[in-house]
């Protein structure tokens, strides 16, 4: 293995425990950072990540609330949940667990989500807010993916200027988002996706991928830079059922320069910074 890893763990448990020191200072002038966080039906995958969330929450001293629902919930009384929770002073943040039940429509729900309190950054308000450069709350997991270019060269970060970055996948959640933080550090970027006619022309150039389609090996190391940093963020299962990402990892490693693994990479950077960003929230509602 030629590449250094890029340990999501590490950096979680380090990012972790300064929002835990940020909460505490909080608390101490009388705020303590809270998350609902809201499940509609019983879906198992997401039953497992509200979980998480929640646990995350409460090990870094926030307060957390979790709000389950039927299935059966009708959108109207959805939407009657989120206005009281964006009036709830004792909540700085809002997650509705996506998916949602096919008769609500997920989209008027995050818009329901007062913008002070989008942590998950889905809201349009927050999209435009990253598009144009204002304050905003960062969709998590591209945002996990900074969080790891910073971490680089023992902290002192991976310079994007003038480096060609390439994102694969153009998802509203991550790939779009993704390419916009890498613009606003000066990378060059390139975007691709299911139409994109050579991929691999493409990823050659790069200096950085970011991998976020949700198919196993769309990269091989036969498409990969010598040195380049390579960030997976796909979850897939492999043939024996284990989680893998959408990185070949066995050959990619043998050429890039860093690497993240699946799991402990972009998978905890992604909680993590649902609890920065509701810390963030909290501080601005305290006006700190
Ligand atoms: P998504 O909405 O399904 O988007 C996938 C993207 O990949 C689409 O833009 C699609 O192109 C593109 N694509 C599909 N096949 C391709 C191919 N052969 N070559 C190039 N591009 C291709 O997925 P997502 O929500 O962005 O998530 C992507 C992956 O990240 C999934 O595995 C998901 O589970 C994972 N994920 C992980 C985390 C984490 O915390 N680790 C968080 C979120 C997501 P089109 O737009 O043309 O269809």
């Amino acid at each position: 293995m030629t590449a250094q890893l890029i340990d999501g763990n590490a950096l979680s448990r380090q990012l972790r425990t300064e929002v835990a020191q940020r909460a505490a200072a909080l608390k101490a002038r009388g705020t303590t950072p809270g998350l609902a966080v809201v499940l509609v039906g019983d879906n198992p995958a997401s039953q497992v990540y509200v979980r998480n969330k929640v646990k995350a929450c409460e090990d870094s001293g926030l307060h957390s609330v979790l709000e389950k629902y039927e299935a059966e919930m009708t959108e109207a009384a959805l939407l009657a949940r989120v206005q009281a929770l964006n009036n709830d002073p004792s909540i700085h943040g809002i997650l509705v667990q996506l998916p949602l039940p096919q008769h609500i429509d997920a989209q008027k729900v995050i818009e329901a989500i007062s913008p002070a309190k989008d942590v998950d950054g889905f809201h349009i308000a927050s999209a435009g807010a990253l598009m144009t450069g204002m304050p905003g709350f960062w969709p998590c997991t591209p945002y996990g993916c900074m969080k790891m270019l910073e971490s680089l060269n023992d902290g002192k970060g991976y310079d994007l200027k003038g480096k060609h970055a390439v994102v694969i996948g153009r998802s509203n959640i991550v790939g779009k988002p993704m390419a916009l933080m890498l613009l606003a550090k000066n990378a060059t970027v390139t975007i691709c996706h299911s139409a994109t006619s050579d991929l691999k022309a493409q990823t050659l150039q790069a200096d950085v991928i970011v991998a976020a389609v949700g198919k196993r090996n769309v990269l091989t190391a036969d498409m990969v830079k010598p040195g380049a940093v390579v960030i997976d963020v796909g979850m897939n299962r492999n043939d024996e059922g284990k989680l893998c990402g959408d990185v070949d990892f066995e050959g990619v490693k043998n050429v890039a320069g860093w690497i993240t693994p699946v799991p402990g990479g972009v998978g905890p950077m992604t909680i993590t910074m649902l609890l920065v960003n509701t810390l963030e929230a909290a501080e601005r509602a305290a006006g700190t």
